[in-house]
């Protein structure tokens, strides 16, 4: 008996449609690197592609070679990481030019093939992660020549802050990006993130990154989520046994039964991403009800304290993600981590279903 992972792609597509809403008159492209967040990049892209979305992002030249696989010829698929000029993949996607060096290599690579090489040119405006530092970009400013040889598509930045509207780094990320792109020859502009899209006009450009909110994770935290859910995973009930007070369960002996407990074994673990920090901290849901997580988290298995619902019985489902308490960003909270992260762990065991 597998665990199931059902992946709402209409809600998927609904979330972009309600993000393309906020970004217009700008173009909003899907974000869907570390296979869409976990959960499926080619599912996830032939989705948006079906519904208009006409600009993919992923992480990696190998991310971009599967998902030119599942979605043919058409969309644009920008590679966040980049990749040097010849390397697999050079003709079907679309670079991010991170440093000089790369916009020198993939210019002078174009120049000698004698065709334009698409690209994105990303600047840094305080990520200092990726993207041309403030010297990198004062001599592409001073010398356009050296992007002879380059189409380019875009320049973009990425803001580090955007989940949190007050934070000053917001507007002087703007700024900045402002200040750069007036020094750089016409081109379009790509700014926003999923949060960036909650920012207000100062954040529009002509292309929207989302990918958190297209998951349904909430990218205005401090207000009640406005995306709809998409993920929910149930792990079937594989044994329920009644232990006396007192009695451990689980490695460490971490927890003892304070009464009569029934416990519930659950076939999901640490293993497929249920997390070893949600030990003692997590809840699933059972039709409406609350059942909490007792003990540690194992590999393969987790522990759940049924006693006040004994009508649960092996082979009956829990939700452990996506169910009432239990959403992507509820569990990540109680993990002490971000939904991310919640759904790029998740594993390769579950049986996978696409509405
Ligand atoms: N743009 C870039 C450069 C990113 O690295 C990411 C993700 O980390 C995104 C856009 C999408 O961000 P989010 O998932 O917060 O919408």
């Amino acid at each position: 008996m597998k665990a199931t992972l059902t992946i709402d792609l209409p809600a998927i597509v609904a979330n972009w449609r309600d993000l393309a809403a906020r970004g217009a008159p700008g173009a909003v492209a899907g974000v869907v690197k570390a296979d869409g967040y976990g959960l499926g990049a080619a599912e996830v892209g032939r989705a948006l592609r079906d519904a208009g979305c006409r600009h993919f992002f992923v992480a990696l030249p190998a991310e971009g070679m599967a998902l030119r696989a599942a979605l043919g010829a058409g969309p644009m698929i920008g590679v966040l990481g980049g990749f040097a000029p010849g390397a697999d993949g050079d003709a079907a996607l679309t670079p991010v030019l991170n440093s000089l060096g790369d916009v020198t290599a993939h210019a002078a690579a174009a120049r000698v093939a004698g065709v334009a090489r698409r690209a994105i040119l990303h600047v840094d405006t305080g990520m200092a992660r990726l993207g041309l530092d403030a010297g990198e970009l004062a001599r592409v400013t001073q010398d356009h020549g050296l992007l002879a040889g380059l189409d380019l598509l875009y320049v973009m930045t990425h803001l580090a802050c955007a989940d949190e509207p007050g934070n000053l780094m917001n507007a002087a990320q703007a700024t900045r990006f402002a200040a750069a792109c007036a020094g750089l020859p016409a081109m379009r502009r790509s700014l926003a993130n999923s949060s960036g899209l909650f920012l207000g006009p100062g954040f529009a450009s002509d292309l929207a990154r989302p990918g958190c909110a297209l998951y349904g994770i909430n990218p205005t935290p401090d207000h009640p989520n406005p995306m709809r859910g998409v993920l929910r995973l149930d792990a079937p009930v594989l044994q329920v046994r009644d232990i006396p007070a007192g009695t451990p369960v689980g490695y460490g002996a971490t927890w003892s039964a304070p009464r009569p407990t029934r416990i519930a074994t659950v076939a999901v673990g640490y293993a497929d991403g249920y997390l070893r920090s949600l030990s003692g901290r997590a809840v699933a849901d059972f039709r409406g009800r609350s059942v909490p997580l007792v003990a540690r988290v194992s590999m393969d298995l987790t522990t759940f304290d049924v006693t006040d619902l004994p009508e649960i019985a092996a082979g009956d489902r829990l939700t452990l993600i996506g169910g009432d308490g239990c959403s992507a960003d509820e569990v990540a909270a109680r993990a002490g981590t971000i939904g991310y992260e919640v759904l790029t762990s998740l594993g390769a065991r579950y049986a996978r279903e696409y509405r």
